[in-house]
């Protein structure tokens, strides 16, 4: 039977915007909202990615303050913008290398969480990210470098509130594992820890034990599978707005589509994909709603 183009409210649990060298927020929100886009979640890029200095105080407070305003421009065309601010485990790397002492930069993490937290404490920012490993076969002492900084930001969600977007290279089941040991270690309750870049493997583990595991909607075959495994999984882009690596990942209207062919082609139905936008209400504390008629979106501000 041919179904009526009915539209689901779609969510973007992990986009970047980049004011600087892309096409920013206000457009990216446009572009979804007219794709079906309700709630786009945005998340700190690195600082050289907005022409800011690695590991200054201020640049860092920067960057932060163009994620919060670039949450805020998704929410004047209409959708709910949530903001994720931190310090991403390549720019660890990168001051390490650049001769920074692991003092320093585990000073300058410190900071970071610090900083997300008077955010989320003001009510501009939900959470934490991305922290974590890097994604490469790196030395040691730098990992070690990462999960003391990632204990921090879990440390913040206990005593401030908000979710922690924590960044690997694919989120499996041994990932589910050493972040359920590290939320114990921190005393924060593993449901405020979003598993960025998630394998469809990760989904099992992760929602066992109330995690949230974030899957890429731009690689071929990855949410068919994770269907398999119930609506227990958010779905992101990653969208970099990086003019440079246009086909890097894929678009938050690129997510739209891809779920409404799932929802067409009956790989996935509405009331599967309604029960999953439970999850992003409980991460962000946001409602998103099935409007009446052809107004399918019904929006409360965030
Ligand atoms: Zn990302």
């Amino acid at each position: 039977m041919a179904r009526p183009e009915a539209r689901v409210p779609i969510a973007d649990n992990h986009a970047h915007a980049n004011p600087v060298r892309g096409m920013g927020a206000r457009e990216i929100a446009r572009r979804f909202r007219a794709s079906g886009g309700a709630l786009l979640v945005l998340v700190s890029l690195p600082a050289r990615e907005l022409g800011l200095s690695p590991g200054s105080r201020d640049d860092l407070e920067r960057s932060y303050s163009m994620v919060v305003e670039s949450a805020r421009e998704a929410r004047e065309e209409g959708l709910l913008g949530a903001a994720i601010l931190g310090f991403h485990p390549a720019e660890v790397a990168e001051l390490l290398g650049a001769g920074r002492s692991p003092a320093d930069v585990l000073e300058f993490g410190e900071l970071s969480v610090r900083l997300a937290a008077r955010f989320v404490d003001e009510g501009l920012a939900s959470g934490y990210g991305e922290y974590g490993r890097p994604h490469w076969d790196a030395d040691p002492s730098l990992v070690e470098l990462c999960d003391r900084i990632t204990l921090m930001a879990l440390r913040a969600a206990r005593d401030h509130g908000g979710v922690v977007h924590v960044h690997s290279e694919r989120a499996n089941p041994d990932t589910v594992r050493r972040m359920y040991a590290m939320a114990s270690a921190a005393g924060v309750d593993p449901s405020r820890i979003v598993l960025h870049h998630a394998l469809p493997s990760s989904i099992d583990p992760a929602s066992a034990v109330g995690m949230a595991p974030s899957v890429p909607a731009g690689r071929r075959g990855e949410l068919e599978e994770a269907i398999r495994h119930g609506p227990r999984f958010v779905i992101e882009s990653d969208f970099l707005d990086d003019p440079a690596r246009p086909g890097a990942v894929t678009t938050p209207w690129g997510l739209s589509k891809r779920v409404h062919r799932l929802i067409r082609s009956g790989a996935m139905d509405e009331e599967f994909y309604m029960k999953t936008l439970e999850i992003y209400k409980k991460l962000y504390n946001i409602e998103i709603a099935r409007g009446a008629q052809r107004n399918f979106l019904s929006l409360c501000s965030a």
